[in-house]
């Protein structure tokens, strides 16, 4: 994926397949006064970035796209499943007392919580823990199924969705994690978790790849 500014010789060609493609790669190396040879590496980098688009025996051709258009392409081929993490759950039967050890242990800020059948019930954040933390309750007597955002108030992914899909709820439902979950005719099951971190790891990636 390339973002970046093309070299001169890079314009060069693109303006050459704008202007007279399909063409072969012969073609554009001649009016260069280049080798085939010279060439194949910026014809390769056109064309994994999208710009030219080739045809076995007839040629290059230009798609149109702009840089940015290319990077939307690129960013909505971002799925859940290659980005997420493992996700760490609680039963709702255990204390408030044990979730925050949990969350402590596991270094995570969501605790996706599971009923006995390891189907998600409700989600546990930070501050869901400090509230209940700063009550009167004995923590270690309080089950998380009581203080937890429950079913079916859960805001969902699968693993086949889109990065950019999910940073869209997260952004609107104000959280900072998805559970990934796979439907099952119990309910749903947590496959995965997918946070604010994996989504800003996604875009490091993004910039990572413009240097290729
Ligand atoms: P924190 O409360 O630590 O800032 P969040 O912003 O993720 O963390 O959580 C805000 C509230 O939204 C909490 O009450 C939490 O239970 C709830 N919540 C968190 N994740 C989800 C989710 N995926 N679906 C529904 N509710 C959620």
């Amino acid at each position: 994926m390339r973002t970046i500014e093309l070299n001169k010789r890079q314009e060069q060609i693109v303006q050459i397949v704008k202007e007279q493609g399909p063409i072969t790669g012969e073609q554009i190396a001649e009016q260069l006064n280049l080798t085939r040879a010279t060439l194949r590496p910026d014809l390769a980098i056109l064309t994994m970035a999208g710009f030219l688009d080739a045809r076995p025996r007839v040629g290059y051709f230009y798609t149109g796209k702009s840089s940015n258009q290319l990077l939307s392409d690129h960013i909505n081929k971002l799925l859940v499943k290659d980005h997420q993490s493992i996700p760490v759950v609680v039963n709702e039967n255990v204390s408030v007392y044990d979730a925050i050890t949990a969350m402590f242990l596991e270094d995570v800020g969501t605790l996706f919580v599971v009923n006995d059948k390891s189907i998600l019930t409700g989600v546990l954040s930070r501050k869901d823990l400090l509230r209940a933390s700063i009550g009167k309750q004995d923590l270690n007597q309080l089950p998380v199924h009581i203080i937890m955002t429950r079913m079916p108030n859960i805001t969902w992914c699968e693993k086949e969705d889109t990065l950019r899909d999910v940073a869209y709820r997260l952004i609107e439902r104000q959280i900072d994690a998805l559970p990934v979950v796979k439907k099952t005719e119990n309910g749903f099951e947590v496959i995965g978790r997918i946070t604010k971190t994996n989504i800003t790891k996604a875009f490091v990636t993004l910039s990572r790849d413009d240097d290729r």
